[in-house]
């Protein structure tokens, strides 16, 4: 059992008052708050370690790279990947699709060859691919969904075929909270030869990722919604893909020997981080990885999961309320909307009364025009969540809603 009140102590944001009111921060599929344990590790970085990192033949080189190449060692483990040089240090999740994008898409694709991305995508896992087939003459399609959210699974294995080379799909949905059946997906686009890249940016937070179990060739999350610092994440890539890749970028780090008339490159991870990393909040990130260990993610999935049930038992007393997204494998998010108010008109109206939620299409724009929307309110949780939050949450929108109808 997790002792909640124990872990929101070790969040200091949650303290605050917004609006003259408790915050109730119910925005974490868009970003999750830090523990005092990676804020203070970013600080004694910059106190005690800075300095840049690799070929340094002083101390505090030695000591940063050190830390530095700890996190990967705690992101191999995180994502059970087999080979530690699998671990590509990226931006986030949006880099980290870019390069596979670029990198292996550009390189692969032929006039003709398809791309797959599912309905369900965030812009950052549509646009990287519409780039690489603009660049290619390859031609993007789509998987589309049911009515609850889910993703049409026969419409999928119907689009596959030996002109498919490359499939993107999240393995949650960051606007519907959708959970993709991804292990049986992969299996099936490889049957017919294709790669498969997993957006993990809504699952890294709730799931332990065993990328060897799914056998994604791929998989990608981004630092700052697993409790860790922005403008950092992991690329997962199988070793065999990565080796063939050309880099992504080029620059410090990435190269073995350059000349003007020749360069060699990095073994891997390095042959893909061109560049002075971003070592700080790669140090900082460890602490992230040992606080979701710390608490299993097991038993944060099992609290976010009795949040989302009882949201699910309040909400319909809401008049005029809808949920946007019902598939039977769903977690963490509720998207919503109440009869004909505006989403966000209620997110403003909520953050009155100190309650953060997230309004608008959520980077899924392809989504929103299918389901014949402009966006919704999405109340999303994190470990720190509570059922009294939960109820605050739903007097406030009740409060919201009888004000604008
Ligand atoms: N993919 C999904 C499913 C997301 O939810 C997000 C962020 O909301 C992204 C990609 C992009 O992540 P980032 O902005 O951290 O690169």
């Amino acid at each position: 059992m997790l002792d909640i009140d124990k872990i929101r102590a070790e969040f200091p944001i949650l303290t605050q008052k917004i609006q003259k009111k408790d915050l109730v921060y119910f925005d974490n599929a868009a970003t999750s708050q830090k523990p005092k344990s990676v804020l203070s590790a970013l600080a004694h970085y910059y106190e005690a370690i800075n300095s840049n990192v690799h070929r340094g033949a002083h101390t505090l080189a030695a000591a940063a790279t050190e830390a530095f190449e700890q996190t990967r060692l705690l992101a191999q483990a995180f994502m059970n990947a087999e080979h530690l040089e699998e671990i590509i240090f990226t931006r986030g999740t949006t880099e980290g699709i870019n390069l596979v994008a670029a990198s292996y898409g550009r390189t692969v694709l032929r006039p003709k060859d398809e791309v797959l991305v599912s309905m369900l995508e965030h812009h950052s896992n549509i646009v990287p691919w519409q780039l690489a087939c603009q660049a290619t003459g390859a031609v993007l399609k789509v998987i589309p969904i049911h009515a609850d959210g889910s993703l049409d699974q026969e419409a999928y294995r119907n689009l596959l075929s030996n002109r498919t080379k490359i499939v993107a799909f999240n393995h949650v949905s960051n606007a519907l909270g959708t959970v993709n059946p991804v292990k049986d997906m992969i299996k099936e686009a490889q049957a017919v030869g294709a790669v498969v890249l997993v957006d993990g940016a809504q699952a890294a937070p709730h799931f332990r990722i065993n990328v060897q179990d799914l056998n994604a060739d791929f998989y990608v999350f981004s630092a700052h919604k697993v409790y860790g610092p922005t403008g950092f994440g992991v690329l997962y890539g199988k070793k065999k893909w990565l080796e063939q890749m050309p880099p992504y970028m080029g620059g410090g780090e990435m190269i073995k020997e350059v000349s003007f008339e020749r360069t060699t490159y990095n073994v891997l991870p390095y042959k893909f981080e061109a560049g002075t990393p971003n070592i700080a909040d790669a140090v900082a990130f460890a602490e992230s990885l040992r606080f979701v260990q710390q608490h299993g993610l097991e038993n944060i999935a099992k609290h976010e999961n009795e949040l989302h049930d009882y949201a699910m038992q309040l909400l319909p007393k809401v008049k005029g309320f809808r949920a946007i997204g019902t598939a039977a494998q769903k977690v963490g998010v509720i998207s919503f909307l109440v009869a004909n108010t505006h989403h966000f008109d209620l997110g403003m109206m909520l953050d009155a009364q100190g309650v953060a939620v997230r309004t608008g299409h959520h980077c899924t724009q392809p989504l929103m025009r299918h389901l014949g929307i402009e966006g919704t309110v999405r109340a999303s949780f994190a470990v720190y969540n509570t059922k009294r939050e939960v109820e605050v949450f739903v007097e406030a929108l009740e409060k919201c809603v009888k004000m604008l109808t």
